[in-house]
């Protein structure tokens, strides 16, 4: 590894300041789980890295009845630890509790997560069925996208050089509405998902599935929202029947390949059993 300069900025201005003198030379770093296992990788040769866990518009984390709004750095410990966020989004905390073990969850967060960009990310298909927005901020100012839109291809995503992910804004849909996120991998722990499939669903007043989200981990070059599957849930009555039938369309909108982790057939088959299983967990959890 070669020797870069450390800075501990705390303003966002100030960090997208030294993020935009360096360019390509300097990346932020939050938790730093996955950045300094790449640095010593030799993925990145850096002149300096920014460590953006001082800022404090980056660390919070609050939530009411309106949204849930999350600073980009704030680590998975937090989130899981706060009982109301537990109970309101507990889609997200079935992936800040399984992302690494302890001392992963104690430094490394959902942006992080997010920003490293891999298809396999347990934590951005879970954003994404919560229609989570991220919040970013470059040299040229402000602007919010789609969590669904962010990931680009493998490990890269939709930010522009000096830009940073400030925080991450999910709208609190209220208790007729839940998410779950499962993922398939050999060991219990430890691994990357050989695939992870996470759902969300609202029922309506006449009871009726009034909107939906299923979005795909580790079939794809990003985690995927799989809308035809997700369309096809509305107006159902929520149960077995659109979920098998939701299973079905979603094994046929990923593209994932065969590795030493699992075949192409394996994968798509799992997105079927995930999606049914992912589906009735959030029925479970709203109480159907
Ligand atoms: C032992 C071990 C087990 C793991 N298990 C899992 C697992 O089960 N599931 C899983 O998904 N991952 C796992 N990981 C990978 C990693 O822990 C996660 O991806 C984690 O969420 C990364 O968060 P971080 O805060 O540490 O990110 P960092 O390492 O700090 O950053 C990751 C990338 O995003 C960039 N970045 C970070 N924050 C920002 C920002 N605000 N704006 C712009 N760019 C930013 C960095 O420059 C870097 O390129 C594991 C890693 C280890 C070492």
């Amino acid at each position: 590894m070669q020797p870069f300069a450390y800075t501990a900025p705390t303003t966002v201005k100030e960090a997208v300041e030294i993020l935009t003198k360096h360019g390509d030379k300097a990346r932020p770093m939050a938790g730093g789980t996955d950045l300094l296992v790449q640095i010593r990788g030799g993925k990145f040769n850096l002149d300096a890295v920014v460590d953006i866990k001082k800022i404090p518009e980056l660390n919070t984390l609050s939530n009411d009845s309106k949204s849930l709004n999350m600073g980009a750095a704030v680590p998975c410990h937090r989130i899981y630890e706060d009982p109301k966020i537990s109970e309101d989004f507990p889609g997200l905390i079935d992936a800040a509790e399984l992302i690494g073990g302890i001392q992963i969850q104690s430094r490394a967060g959902l942006g992080g997560n997010l920003c490293n960009s891999t298809p396999s990310g347990d934590g951005i298909c879970p954003l994404i069925v919560l229609s989570a927005v991220a919040n970013i901020e470059g040299s040229n100012g402000k602007r919010s996208i789609p969590v669904e839109d962010f990931c680009t291809g493998p490990g890269t995503n939709a930010l522009k050089s000096g830009e940073i992910l400030v925080s991450l804004s999910i709208p609190n849909q209220g208790s007729k509405f839940s998410s779950a996120y499962e993922r398939f991998i050999p060991r219990n722990e430890m691994d990357i998902a050989v695939a992870g499939v996470a759902s969300s669903i609202l029922i309506g007043s006449n009871g009726k599935i009034e909107s939906a989200r299923v979005a795909l981990a580790s079939v794809g070059p990003t985690p995927i929202l799989a809308k035809k599957a997700s369309e096809s849930l509305i107006g159902k009555e929520p149960g077995e029947a659109a979920f098998n039938e939701a299973g079905a369309i979603a094994k046929t909108e990923c593209s994932p390949i065969e590795d030493m982790r699992g075949s192409i057939d394996q994968r798509r088959h799992l997105v079927d059993v995930l999606t049914v299983r992912t589906l009735n967990k959030s029925l479970e959890r709203i109480g159907g």
